[in-house]
């Protein structure tokens, strides 16, 4: 039994949640962080290279619907707070086969739910200690050209995914409301930056460019998304996983509402001008001349945009990072990933 009071993430390998714990690692020396990852195809022990041999620093490969393996965490280590990202997190996976999503999103977050408020409340604990649930603005359905959700939309999700996340956030209010626990949710607008699993735009549209092939864009690509540098996200979740209010729901948004094909437009501009050379090997003189048209996402939600004004005013956040200058910070990244993949093969 480690006797240090510990920190638990899930799905600590994937995306947000790497950059999450190198973050908090950074920040926090003194905090013990545990990382719960299944490793699925999106976990990515890669993400966290370099942390492996950091003293306070934990990972653990397992299920978090293993009630079992839960149990014996909570017993293993004092966990005094929760920050669960783990989840089946792309769409057009969860419209192809939902099941997973409902093991993970939905059984997961019960299992961890109810595993964290037995323990806390034999500690009598179970005001003090959090349960911080990360979801996503996608749980709230879609928007026209006007108008913005905010913490009281109702909830009207529109694919098996964004359901799975709806009905988990609805799991965790309920147990703030029936034993009084302390939870947060926040719901963010579209993440972007260093780590992403390939499958998802942004690396795609880089890697693609990269090896010449085209550049897949949904329907006419004037679908709307609110853009978060997922740096900005991870700021955001340190300051309300402090110091939130108890059962509130906060909204993140990154105030950088663009059209899909905007943002990959100046992804191939910044492209352009980073890989000139690699431009004339694939004889092109723009990486935009790849853009492709295809046939619309079942289901494609026109708009999302989040006021996030609570969050502002309530704990004095904004996000940081320009636009412009996260697509560069990412996009250099990925081209690094990309040569390095490339030498390997
Ligand atoms: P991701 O798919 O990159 O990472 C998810 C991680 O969870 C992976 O490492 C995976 O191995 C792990 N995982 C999956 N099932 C598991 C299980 N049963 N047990 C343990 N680990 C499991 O996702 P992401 O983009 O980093 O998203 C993280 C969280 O943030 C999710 O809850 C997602 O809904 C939410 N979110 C994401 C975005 C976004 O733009 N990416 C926006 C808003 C909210």
């Amino acid at each position: 039994i480690h006797s240090k009071k510990a920190l638990l993430i899930t799905g600590g390998a994937g995306f947000i949640g790497s950059n999450f714990v190198a973050y908090m690692i950074d920040k926090y020396p003194d905090y013990q962080i545990i990382n719960i990852d299944k490793l699925t195809y999106a976990g990515n022990l890669e993400n966290l290279s370099g942390l492996e041999n950091y003293p306070n620093y934990e990972f653990i490969q397992g299920d978090i619907a293993d009630q079992n393996l839960i149990e014996s965490i909570f017993a293993m280590y004092d966990v005094w707070g929760v920050v669960h990202f783990a989840a089946e997190s792309h769409v057009d996976r969860s419209i192809e086969d939902a099941t997973a999503f409902i093991h993970t999103n939905i059984v997961g977050t019960q299992v961890l739910l109810q595993t964290a408020k037995m323990d806390w409340e034999r500690k009598g604990e179970l005001a003090q200690r959090r349960f911080h649930h990360i979801s996503t603005d996608e749980v709230y359905g879609s928007l026209g050209e006007k108008g913005m959700f905010n913490e009281k939309t109702p909830y009207d999700p529109r694919n098996p995914y964004s359901a799975s996340k709806a009905g988990a956030n609805m799991l965790v209010k309920s147990f703030g409301y029936t034993y009084g626990m302390n939870i947060v949710i926040t719901s963010s607008s579209n993440n972007y930056g260093p780590r992403q699993h390939e499958e998802k735009l942004i690396p795609t549209v880089i890697f693609n460019a990269l090896s010449g092939n085209s550049i897949p864009i949904y329907g006419d690509g004037r679908n709307v998304r609110d853009w978060l540098f997922v740096m900005d996200h991870c700021k955001a979740i340190d300051l309300i996983f402090h110091q939130g209010c108890t059962g509130e729901v906060y909204n993140i948004g990154g105030g950088n509402e663009k059209m899909n094909i905007e943002v990959v437009r100046t992804i191939c501009s910044i492209l352009d001008e980073l890989e000139s050379e690699r431009l004339a090997e694939i004889n092109k003189n723009s990486f935009t001349e790849l853009i492709s048209f295809t046939k619309d996402r079942l289901g494609h939600d026109r708009r999302y945009a989040v006021d996030d004004s609570k969050l502002r005013q309530e704990l004095g956040w904004s996000a940081e990072e320009e636009l412009k200058s996260g697509l560069i910070k990412t996009v250099e990244w990925y081209v690094k990933r990309w040569k390095s993949l490339a030498k390997n093969h």
